[in-house]
């Protein structure tokens, strides 16, 4: 969509195919019995890219700050600002007190890392920006800004190792370690995961739901004259020809594709008969490595409608909410004791799965999100809508489906989730319950055809199959035919909505810059 809007804002002729009724795929809300819920990302992190490029388009977005709280057990707090550290590190004591050095440990790195996120997205990023005529921008802000820049990235590449790792280097107390990362992709860089803390502040919510944000740029797309086709689906790319071909048979001629969903995807249905021998070889050699690698973790999400008001939950937490209802941290639940059941599946009995299931939903932490809270529109009077989610893998609900007892599993595992949660945290669930349902990595893969249902993109692994360095960025939209570009979650590592974003715009740029050449030879 980033692409479209600023292609299209360059006079250039666009068609935007979207296989789905709606655009925006994981930035998108829906409504349900007068509830609005969001159905991919919960709220939105600027990282110096959104709402520079909101303003760069001249869109108007209302938006709300969207504050987290952190909980475990009994214990809450509430992320105001960078104050807010104390209190973490208080929590933690109160929790694991045999642990304070090691706490202290973690804050100092959490610290250092904030440093360097505040230099990172210190300033609107300059891709957003009309460099020729902001001077004040380009002398003030961005000169002064590139050194701190270099030093900083150097720092951030040299923690490029999973943050289980790096947590082990400095926190003896494995549940302390759980309950600091377990809430992370696994193998997630630990730069990106320590610099969660600042990110919390950071969060903002379009009122009205993350869905507007799709929906302004949608509109905005068509302000600019793109078209937008949507439920079609594309089944085959033709590189040679320069066609696509959509479910209905139906062909599109383009000078130039910006591919910006699932990579495996393309990788898989693209014909290179005809290219040159060079760039089929190198086409091969791509399509191997992506082939090879998996998507990320994906996620559960239980969605309530609740008949209690919103103020009984406002007392409690703030309306985006990271909870651990216990202390002891998931261990190797999701990991060896997961990895069992998944190689042993045939021989493994349904029991021993649920048995697994009331260790892993116990031990977990969940993702709250309460729209309401955020925008009280967003509610029918008097009710609350929330949102419970947590990691989740998606081999586990293939499998299970493949077994042929899905509905059975998703009903066990949201009756779990509802008595944890109203157990511990929301003990006003009970018995208020108008209506609940669930979305799966399976439903996620079928949506949005994510592979493996992946939210984020590449799963972490040694290797990795696109650009995972900031500072080559700019090569990560490049794919080996030159007429094909790639975007969004898929083409950069670690990814989510703001380096959707930003590989959308730099998509757009390359394309741009192409046919301008072209057109003074
Ligand atoms: C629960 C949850 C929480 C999240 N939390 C965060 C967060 O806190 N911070 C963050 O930054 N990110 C977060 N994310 C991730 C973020 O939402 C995604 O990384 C981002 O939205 C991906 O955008 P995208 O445009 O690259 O891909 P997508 O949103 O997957 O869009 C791809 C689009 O392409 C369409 N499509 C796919 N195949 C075809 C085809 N063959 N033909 C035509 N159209 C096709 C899809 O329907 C979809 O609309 C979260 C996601 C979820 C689900």
């Amino acid at each position: 969509m980033t692409s479209s809007a600023y292609l299209s804002r360059e006079g250039q002729k666009v068609l935007l195919i979207e296989k789905n009724r709606e655009c925006g795929g994981l930035v998108n809300s829906f409504t349900r019995d007068g509830f609005h819920f969001d159905a991919g990302v919960r709220a939105l992190i600027d990282a110096g890219i959104i709402l520079p490029m909101l303003k760069d388009l001249n869109i108007q977005l209302e938006v709300v700050k969207s504050p987290v709280s952190l909980g475990i057990e009994n214990e809450i707090i509430h992320i105001e600002n960078l104050d807010s550290l104390n209190e973490y590190r208080e929590l933690l004591t109160k929790l694991y007190r045999e642990s304070v050095n090691e706490i202290d440990e973690v804050l100092r790195s959490i610290r250092k890392i904030m440093k360097h996120m505040d230099v990172l997205y210190g300033i609107e990023n300059p891709l957003f920006k009309d460099l020729k005529r902001d001077r004040t921008y380009v002398f003030k802000k961005l000169l002064p800004w590139l050194p701190k820049f270099i030093f900083t990235v150097g720092k951030i590449n040299r923690m490029n190792m999973p943050v289980e790792d790096y947590l082990e280097t400095i926190v003896k107390n494995p549940s302390l370690r759980d309950i600091i990362s377990q809430h992370f992709f696994k193998n997630t860089p630990a730069f990106f995961a320590m610099s969660y803390f600042s990110l919390y502040l950071d969060y903002f919510y379009p009122k009205g739901g993350v869905g507007k944000l799709s929906e302004a740029l949608k509109n905005k797309i068509i302000e600019f004259g793109g078209e937008i086709k949507t439920d079609t689906i594309i089944i085959e790319v033709m590189a040679e020809r320069c066609l696509v071909r959509d479910q209905k048979n139906i062909t599109y001629k383009y000078d130039n594709l910006i591919w910006a969903a699932d990579l495996k995807t393309l990788y898989k249905i693209t014909a290179t008969e005809g290219l040159l021998p060079r760039i089929k070889t190198k086409f091969e050699d791509t399509k191997n490595k992506m082939l090879k690698n998996r998507g990320g973790d994906s996620v559960f999400s239980l969605f309530l409608e609740v008949d209690e008001p919103l103020e009984s939950f406002r007392k409690i937490a703030h309306g985006h909410f990271f909870y651990t209802p216990s202390k002891l941290g998931l261990g190797e639940t999701h990991r060896e004791e997961l990895n069992y059941l998944l190689t042993n599946f045939e021989k493994v009995e349904k029991e021993q799965i649920l048995t697994w299931l009331d260790k892993f939903t116990r031990l977990n932490t969940y993702e709250i999100s309460i729209p309401g809270l955020k925008d009280p529109e967003l509610v029918p009077p008097g009710k609350t809508g929330l949102i419970i989610s947590f990691l989740a893998e998606y081999d586990l609900f293939n499998k299970i489906q493949k077994a042929g007892w899905l509905d059975e599993f998703i009903s066990e595992l949201e009756n779990r989730v509802f008595s944890v949660i109203s157990d511990s945290v929301y003990p006003m669930l009970k018995d208020k319950i108008i209506a609940r349902f669930s979305f799966t990595p399976l439903s996620i893969e079928n949506r949005v055809g994510s592979s493996e249902g992946a939210i984020t993109g590449w799963s972490f692994q040694k290797s990795m199959p696109v650009i995972n360095k900031i500072q080559i960025s700019d090569r990560s939209v490049l794919t080996p035919v030159p007429s094909i570009y790639q975007a969004g979650q898929w083409a950069y590592s670690p990814a989510g909505v703001p380096m959707s974003i930003l590989t959308g715009k730099l998509a757009a740029y390359k394309a741009l810059k192409k046919i301008r050449k072209f057109k003074n030879n």
